[in-house]
């Protein structure tokens, strides 16, 4: 999965943003109803406000309340439509038909898991995954020159386009993948038997259903595989989506299934933008030649000039640097020719990241200017160099949004509390190019992931995948949205 680009996970639950805890509308749903009064009806007279009041002012108070109560009777109206879809029988029988592909999908999971899919290497995966989408009856059923797998299944052309994506490639290499396998506890165990294993197969036991059901949505959905989701991937194939005749740009909605939780909703994209500094001179004799221009105690300017910077931003958005790796010398009795270091910037906001990214070029030029002051030597070959790792995108689909809405009721429909949060995911591309566009976990517990150790445990899975089965169910129904 990709919390914090899938390489890091800090505090999944406590940084989002919690949502008023609401009980389950399903198997609840009584309302209360003002007791009727009864006795002679009150005669009719003016209230004595409105004699007082110019006409013109109550239609501005009118106005004013109009105003104030839509976001409430929105949001009322994403969750009957919700209730709606819900209600019918034919969902109610899909999703029991989901719940009997829970075992499919395990199968599945561990299919997936057992093929090696390092960022660069996914095409065996997508072959795999090329093949289950032929027995799904998906039609353009194709890999791009980027490695993505797509797959289409039309609707009747009156709904809105949905994208359902789930990443291919994991942060391991191309060894061979066994998945073990606890019969009494059904507990999975191997690298990468979550994160995205479970997102793909999530992806095939959604779309096995709307084959195999009376169910039929207007719009058309698309599956995609994508390539590139972690670590230095830098999101290469959700780019490939948006990029000119990108299947992105046909959806109206665009779901990543990647994350366990079941509560969080990724509308926040973790932006990020790494680097390597090198550094470059000369060298030399470290007595001999004592005050040129050294590479090393350059880099070192460059960090102290960043850590000036306070780890509280105050009111701004929060943002962090990190400097990860460093390297270079010739010996412990030489002045460098060349030394480098690793540095990973980070923001939820364009804005910040921006503004950090300009910072670090800053303070590489006055390490320079400050190296060549402190030099007594003239060195042609003393010089700092940035060279970019790769960058991800940043923005907010806000929690007003018609996605998040929906997202959130949908989830409370099926008794999941929902936590909305900033995390580096597929979605950071469509989120950062105001799309609709979030992230959902597919439920169940998991551990130790991006490590060797990483284990998976479906046992209550079935309420992240209903509450995404309904949701996708709901979008496909909607009108398609306009955009430019
Ligand atoms: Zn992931």
């Amino acid at each position: 999965m990709s919390f914090p680009d899938c390489a890091e996970q800090p505090n999944r639950f406590g940084s989002g943003v919690d949502l008023k805890p609401v009980p389950p509308i399903l198997g609840a749903g009584r309302r209360r109803v003002a007791p009727v009064r009864s006795g002679p009806p009150a005669p009719l007279r003016a209230a004595p406000l409105t004699g007082l009041i110019p006409s013109f002012l109550l239609v501005f108070l009118f106005a004013f309340l109009w105003e104030a109560a839509l976001p409430a009777m929105a949001k009322d109206k994403e969750a009957r439509l919700l209730r709606r879809h819900a209600g019918k029988r034919s969902t109610r029988e899909a999703l029991e038909v989901l719940e009997s592909l829970l075992p499919e999908m395990v199968k599945d999971q561990i299919r997936i898991a057992e093929i090696p899919a390092p960022f660069g290497s996914e095409q065996a995966r997508a072959e795999f995954m090329f093949h289950r989408f032929r027995e799904l009856g998906l039609i353009d059923v194709h890999i791009d020159d980027t490695g993505n797998l797509h797959g289409r299944r039309p609707g009747n052309g009156e709904g809105a386009t949905v994208l359902l994506s789930a990443h291919l490639d994991t942060v391991f290499g191309d060894e061979a993948v066994t998945v073990e396998r606890d019969s009494s506890s059904g507990l999975l165990r191997a690298p990468g038997i979550a994160d995205d294993a479970r997102g793909l197969a999530a992806m095939l036991a959604l779309a096995k259903v709307l084959a195999t059901t009376g169910v039929r949505p207007g719009g058309d959905l698309l599956l995609v595989a994508t390539v590139g989701e972690e670590g230095l991937g830098n999101l290469a194939g959700t780019k490939r989506l948006y990029s000119k005749e990108g299947w992105g740009w046909r959806a109206d909605y665009f779901l990543n299934l990647d994350g366990i939780d079941e509560r969080v909703i990724v509308n926040g994209a973790l932006g990020s933008a790494r680097f390597r500094v090198v550094a470059r001179a000369s060298g030399g004799h470290s007595w001999w030649e004592f005050g040129r221009p050294n590479p090393i105690q350059a880099l070192a300017r460059a960090v102290n000039c960043m850590v000036r910077e306070p780890v509280d931003s105050g009111s701004a958005p929060r943002r962090s640097y990190s400097f990860g790796r460093i390297g270079g010398g010739t010996s412990i009795n030489s002045i460098p020719q060349e030394a480098w270091m690793e540095v990973d910037l980070r923001s939820g906001d364009k804005t910040e990241l921006s503004s950090l990214e300009a910072r670090l070029r800053s303070c590489i030029a006055a390490a320079v200017e400050a190296e060549r002051n402190w030099s007594s030597i003239d060195d042609p070959d003393f010089d700092l160099e940035l060279v970019t790792l790769g960058r991800r995108p940043s923005g907010t689909l806000p929690a007003e949004s018609k996605l998040v809405r929906m997202a959130v009721e949908a989830s409370r429909l099926m008794g999941i509390q929902p936590v909305l949060q900033t995390s580096s995911t597929d979605a950071n591309v469509p989120i950062s190019l105001d799309r609709q566009a979030i992230t959902l976990g597919y439920g169940g517990e998991a551990g130790g992931l991006h490590t060797l150790g990483e284990w998976y445990d479906p046992t209550g899975c079935e309420r992240a995948m209903r509450r995404n089965f309904l949701l996708l169910l709901a979008l496909l129904g909607e009108k398609k949205l306009d955009r430019p």
